[in-house]
């Protein structure tokens, strides 16, 4: 059997929250370790990653702006949450010998590079993971859409979306004993019947653009590596 990846270059996509482990706030360094681990798992298959990271852990700009804050400002507060967090895999990454570039959608030029297309591609074909943080750069938006809309602009040929559950299903598996795990999904059915994959800007993009997306679960060890080597593990949503 062929046991090679299934992918040349991916984009993983990580929530702030996975970051926080079971502490539920911030990050938590043992969670981080093992994530850089797992990430250097996959390149070691010769697999071009790019990642981008959520805010949530930290800081989310539509909770802040229902408190009363100003949306943009604490969209503001949010990406520099997700630049935070990326430092922090950079970090972690870097301590086991794996080459990183941090880019960020806000200019930060002290810590970070801006991010600059052509120069992301140059890290991937060099073997380096390129961190994109600061979403898109734009409030209004979120990680997912910035993922997609990084994904396209690079040429990663999938989204690999990491989440607390195995996949998608019809209803909150935590409360409906019914719910059922789809395996497969296509765009309109995650847009029409509201599913929680992604919102609607992130997934439309996708659509527009037939780029699958693949959900999982991250806290099983081993699978973001699983996913790569083609394994059926969670959802996949394509056209
Ligand atoms: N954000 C934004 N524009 C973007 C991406 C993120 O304004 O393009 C802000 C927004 O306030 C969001 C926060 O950053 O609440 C954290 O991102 P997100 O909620 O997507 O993180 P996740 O839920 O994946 O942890």
């Amino acid at each position: 059997a062929d046991q090679g990846p299934r992918y040349g270059r991916i984009l993983l996509k990580l929530s702030g929250e996975a970051l926080a482990g079971d502490r539920g706030y911030g990050i938590d360094p043992a969670v981080l370790s093992g994530l850089a681990t797992e990430i250097s798992e996959v390149l070691a298959l010769g697999v071009q990653v790019a990642v981008v990271i959520g805010g949530g852990n930290i800081f989310r700009g539509m909770a802040a702006a229902s408190s009363g804050m100003d949306r943009a400002g604490a969209d503001h507060v949010g990406m520099l949450a997700t630049i935070m967090n990326s430092l922090a895999l950079q970090d972690a990454l870097e301590q086991i010998g794996v080459d990183t570039r941090v880019q960020t959608a806000i200019e930060m030029k002290e810590v970070a590079e801006p991010y600059i297309r052509r120069r992301a591609l140059r890290h991937l074909e060099k073997g380096r993971v390129v961190i994109l943080g600061g979403g898109t750069g734009n409030p209004y938006f979120t990680t997912d859409t910035a993922a997609s809309l990084r994904a396209m602009e690079i040429g990663a040929e999938v989204i690999l979306k990491a989440t607390k559950v195995d996949g998608v299903y019809s209803s909150d598996p935590v409360k409906d004993k019914d719910a059922v795990r789809y395996p497969e999904l296509t765009y309109l059915d995650v847009l029409k019947k509201g599913l929680k994959v992604m919102d609607a800007t992130a997934t439309s993009l996708c659509m527009d653009n037939d780029l699958p997306i693949i959900v999982f679960q991250l806290s099983c060890r081993g699978n973001i590596k699983k996913v790569v080597l083609g394994e059926n593990i969670g959802t996949i949503v394509k056209g």
